[in-house]
């Protein structure tokens, strides 16, 4: 088990990788115990990212206290401006387990009930079982589930808590917490934090400059797994957006309602493509029609629902143009922390399986 000690001046942060700070009691005394002690009244914190992760943390101390000053960069554009749809970039996410516990204690399950696909399950179409979900749980795409965490901030209306989009950040002294940031019209500011939060994911540049330092290491692992997104754009209406449908293995089907134009009642299916090794992957996007066809229709079993009724060929033909992105690559880093700036969610924890990820950034 990994614990680690971020020393700043009066105030001692301990902190443990997202997969195994689930437990509320753990979240209270972090909150409660150590950021809201008397000596943190005026923290100013920066928080590069606004991915899952930044905003869980950026809403956490909106709704929580006003005893921090805290800016959240990224450098993306605002979320809410973003199409709710990108076909190139829309994958189906799932916010379970720690996930939805940080929604819990965040007190935006309503909100989260409201906005996204409520996840009940998973349907195995190989053996036509249901599999029935015990808890909360949501299902969405990454920009769907950082608009919800913006309305969570929105709605803690914290004169504290400033998000600033179109604007990148840089740590140039980690140990006074000097950060640089550069706006799309390119101005340039230099800011001193307290804390410096790194939740710039899984490629995050605040890793690249700790991983100078002698004391820092790092392992990787990478298990050659892939996948390409595809869009299912026909007879969808007969499968149920609250089920992560299971379909074959080999690809590996998974598919899985997001949000579409119209919220949550009007909802757009994707189909999780995976496959080991990207020779696979070229050779999924380089084949004709007829071959791609027989091989989505071979991997399912004999019983199996057909994926091929829930696809036009259109939607094929997107699909072997875009890029298979890599799911199976991780880096464990130690340690996450230095100086004032400390790294969270994929930033410090770029594990496989990307299936499991959203929820242990959230937490
Ligand atoms: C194809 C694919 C499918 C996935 N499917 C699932 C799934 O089914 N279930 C699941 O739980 N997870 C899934 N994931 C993983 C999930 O998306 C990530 O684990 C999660 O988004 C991590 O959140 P994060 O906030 O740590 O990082 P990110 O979401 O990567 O956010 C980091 C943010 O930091 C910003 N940033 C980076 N550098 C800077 C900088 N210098 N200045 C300012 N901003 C910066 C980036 O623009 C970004 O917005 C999937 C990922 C991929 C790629």
């Amino acid at each position: 088990m990994f614990f680690i000690v971020l020393h700043l001046p009066f105030s001692k942060i301990w902190l443990r990788p997202p997969f195994l700070a689930a437990r509320r009691s753990y979240k209270l005394w972090l909150l409660e115990k150590t950021l809201w002690s008397p000596f943190s009244m005026s923290t100013r914190v920066a928080i590069i990212g606004a991915g899952p992760a930044g905003l869980v943390l950026a809403a956490t101390l909106a709704k929580k206290s006003s005893a921090f000053s805290v800016k959240v960069f990224e450098q993306g554009a605002d979320h809410k401006a973003a199409a709710s749809y990108d076909p190139n970039r829309s994958y189906t996410i799932d916010i379970t387990g720690h996930g939805a516990l940080a929604v819990e204690a965040l007190g935006a399950t309503e909100l989260f009930d409201e906005k996204l696909i409520k996840f009940k399950g998973l349907r195995i179409l190989i053996t036509g079982e249901d599999h029935w979900f015990d808890g909360n749980g949501w299902t969405g795409s990454r920009g769907d589930i950082c608009k919800t965490l913006l309305g969570v901030i929105d709605e803690a209306a914290s004169p504290n808590v400033e998000v600033l989009f179109d604007t990148t950040a840089e740590v140039l002294d980690m140990m006074k917490g000097t950060v640089q940031t550069t706006s799309k019209a390119g101005e340039r500011a230099v800011h001193e934090f307290d804390v410096v939060v790194g939740a710039d994911g899984a490629g995050s540049k605040l890793r690249g400059v700790m991983s100078k330092l002698p004391s820092f290491a790092m392992s990787s692992i990478n298990m050659e797994n892939y996948s390409i997104m595809l869009h299912m754009d026909q007879n969808t209406s007969e499968l149920d957006p609250g089920l992560l449908h299971i379909f074959g293995t080999d690809p590996f089907l998974v598919a899985g309602a997001i949000n579409g134009n119209g919220g949550k009642s009007d909802p757009l299916w994707f189909c999780q493509v995976g496959f080991k090794g990207l020779d696979k992957g070229k050779w999924l996007q380089e084949a004709s029609l007829k071959d791609l066809k027989t091989k989505l229709k071979k991997s399912g079993w004999p019983k199996s629902t057909d994926l091929l009724r829930y696809v036009s060929d259109k939607s094929l033909q997107e699909f072997q143009a875009r890029m298979p992105q890599a799911t199976g690559k991780g880096k464990m880093v130690s340690p996450w922390s230095h100086g004032r700036c400390v790294l969270v969610g994929d930033a410090g924890a770029p594990f496989p399986p990307i299936g499991l990820l959203a929820s242990p950034s959230f937490a």
